[in-house]
């Protein structure tokens, strides 16, 4: 149980798979704003679950960049990759209560099955749309216990999936407030079984942001609209694991002239890339507050 905390936490939580850019900034500048003018703590964790794509070099331009703008956050930094086992703890236990499944299928699998779905008389491709695209069909689900776990015996490749609808029977209804949105009710099975697990990495994205949040005792959950929609998953998971679920706080994504995400890829947008061409880490604040206007009227 964390202590009661009636201070304001906020964190940043960049993947270290490129340089910080812009619309990142705008990230950690707004979580650095809700803490302090609140007068209460903010903090960094670093999100390097996928060892493959993730840079200690990145992470360290990440910091050098966000003092040089001038914010200043709690250590120690919490780096995801240090804590494999707190996941796997949590996974034990939603297996334990019978709401986890091996998937063993590949990305080709859950094409052609879904192809072929779509094939079928009456059915409506709508209903297989998630936020991220097509949901996973459920083809693993439907395997019986025993075949499951002579398959992870004999070593099989395999993601964990959570099984969502069992999942959110079992939770109840579950609401959760966005700051800026209003009251929201849980509606986590528009992703379908969503994988906690992945076959490379033993957690997810879904899985660790909600166990920190809750181990970092953080109170409003600042990140970027683009996420929106993955918190009626969180809410989820919190309900399942018994974990403190923060106000949320989605601010808006920053995107280039056309319209684009900004992105580590577009160069002139990297906070190392502005510093070099003379900017100061005010006109960068100015830039990015600018740009986030610009997105509210938008
Ligand atoms: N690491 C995530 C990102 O870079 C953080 C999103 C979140 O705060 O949940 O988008």
């Amino acid at each position: 149980m964390n202590p009661p905390e009636t201070r304001t936490v906020t964190r940043f939580a960049p993947s270290p798979t490129g340089l910080l850019h812009l619309g990142t900034a705008y990230s950690a500048m707004y979580a650095y704003d809700a803490a302090k003018s609140a007068g209460g703590r903010f903090l960094v964790r670093i999100e390097d679950i996928d060892q493959g794509r993730c840079r200690p070099e990145f992470e360290d331009a990440i910091l050098e960049d966000l003092a040089w703008l001038g914010l200043t956050w709690e250590e120690p930094v919490r780096r995801q990759s240090g804590h494999f086992a707190d996941y796997r703890a949590a996974l034990d236990r939603l297996a334990a209560a019978g709401l986890l499944y091996p998937c063993f299928c590949t990305r080709a699998d859950i094409a052609a099955e879904i192809e072929a779905s779509l094939q079928e008389p009456g059915r409506r491709t709508a209903a297989f749309h998630g936020p991220d695209g097509f949901i996973y069909p459920g083809i693993c689900r439907a395997l019986s216990a025993d075949e499951a776990a002579g398959r992870v015996a004999a070593g099989e490749a395999h993601a964990l999936r959570l099984n969502t609808g069992a999942a959110a029977a079992a939770a109840g209804p579950l609401t959760w407030e966005d700051a800026r949105a209003g009251g929201q009710a849980a509606t986590p099975e528009i992703f379908g079984d969503v994988v906690l697990a992945r076959k490379d990495t033993p957690t997810s994205y879904h899985l660790s942001v909600s166990l920190d949040d809750h181990l970092q005792g953080v109170t409003r959950a600042t990140r970027g609209r683009d996420v929106f929609a993955s918190t009626h998953v969180h809410r989820l998971l919190q309900a399942l694991l018994g974990l403190d679920t923060p106000l949320y706080d989605h601010h808006a994504v920053l995107t280039a002239e056309d319209g684009r995400k900004l992105s580590k890829r577009d160069k002139s947008e990297t906070i190392r890339g502005l510093r070099d061409d003379g900017h100061s880490a005010e006109a960068i604040w100015n830039m990015a507050m600018a740009h986030a206007a610009a997105e509210e009227t938008a």
